[in-house]
């Protein structure tokens, strides 16, 4: 069963123990996490062979990933985290192919009601009229991914869609930072175009926007509904080639009302638990921690509400 990318099926209860003490030791009822990845198999599978292939997708990084169970164990395993609210995040890298996700999202969502149901976008004709019937079938948050699918995110086909959303109050979670590989699209200066039109759309910056960590908080704090997830920003791994400048602590804490955990669980190359402890080590204190791990994003979302019994 385990080759030298596979870790043991059975995630050590240790682990698990370790993720649950981190939000007892908060007094918080859970963890909500923005930024999980769970997509049709055979999609999945495909992401999976980048990731192993150091291909593009990771501008060549050894990216061994931690959690390969089959889909219904990986969600049983958020669970048991105590994870109590987490997403879908799929994207497609070509026309064609949103339209048949946010399908299949669909499904999932109706058989996971502790994921919020996710759809996605893409740049080509239609776009509005599938994005109005993601929303009208419930969608509660949207990914797009500017490096994979290549695109100017403002681009004109792209602008109505954006308008919908951020008029329907519906977030969206972009990859649009130059990490871990830049794309022709990345960095802040699309997005600002983006903002420019639409200044009240609900864009959560996927991995705190990294490599153009501060260009993206000038962003957030220019645009009150612009946030930040987690996704993988201050682990070893991404500190080791990405570090995230530490002159811009200030501005992080300031900005603790608009970050939002994000860990891109399963797709890690370490434990889910490294990415919490990661948030503490920043000393940004507990209330920090509290809004960021939870709070935030259950006000966003309208999941807050009284603790589930049990695990
Ligand atoms: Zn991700």
């Amino acid at each position: 069963m385990n080759d030298h990318h596979t870790v043991p099926v059975d995630t050590p209860a240790a682990e698990v123990e370790e993720v649950r003490r981190f939000w007892e030791r908060l007094g918080l009822p859970g963890l909500i996490d923005v930024h999980t990845h769970f997509m049709p198999e055979r999609v999945h599978s495909k992401v999976w062979e980048y990731f192993d292939a150091l291909g593009p997708m990771t501008g060549g990084l050894e990216w061994p990933i931690t959690y390969r169970q089959e889909e219904a164990e990986r969600a049983d395993l958020l669970r048991r985290f105590g994870v109590r609210a987490f997403t879908a995040m799929l994207y497609p890298h070509k026309p064609g192919m949103a339209r048949w996700l946010n399908g299949w999202a669909v499904d999932f969502a109706r058989r996971t009601p502790d994921c919020l149901h996710t759809a996605t976008l893409y740049p080509e004709p239609g776009v509005e009229a599938y994005v109005r019937e993601a929303v009208e079938a419930g969608a509660r948050v949207f990914k797009a991914h500017v490096q994979v699918g290549a695109y100017d995110p403002a681009d004109e086909l792209l602008l109505p869609a954006w308008g919908l959303l951020a008029e329907a109050g519906v977030p969206v979670v972009i990859h649009c930072g130059s990490g871990p590989a830049p794309g022709k699209h990345t960095g802040p200066e699309p997005i600002a175009r983006v903002l420019a039109r639409h200044p009240r759309l609900r864009l959560i910056v996927a991995h705190m926007g990294m490599p153009e960590f501060e260009e993206f908080f000038g962003l957030a704090e220019r645009y009150r509904e612009v946030r930040l997830d987690t996704t993988m920003a201050f682990t070893d791994f991404t500190e080791s080639f990405m570090p995230f400048p530490r002159t811009a602590l200030p501005r992080l804490a300031d900005l603790g009302d608009r970050v939002l955990l994000g860990t891109d669980f399963p797709n890690i190359p370490y434990p889910y638990a490294h990415q919490l402890h990661a948030l503490e080590r920043l000393d940004l204190g507990a209330d920090w921690l509290r809004a960021v791990c939870h709070d935030n994003a259950a006000e966003l979302f309208g999941t807050a509400g009284p603790a589930q019994d049990g695990v």
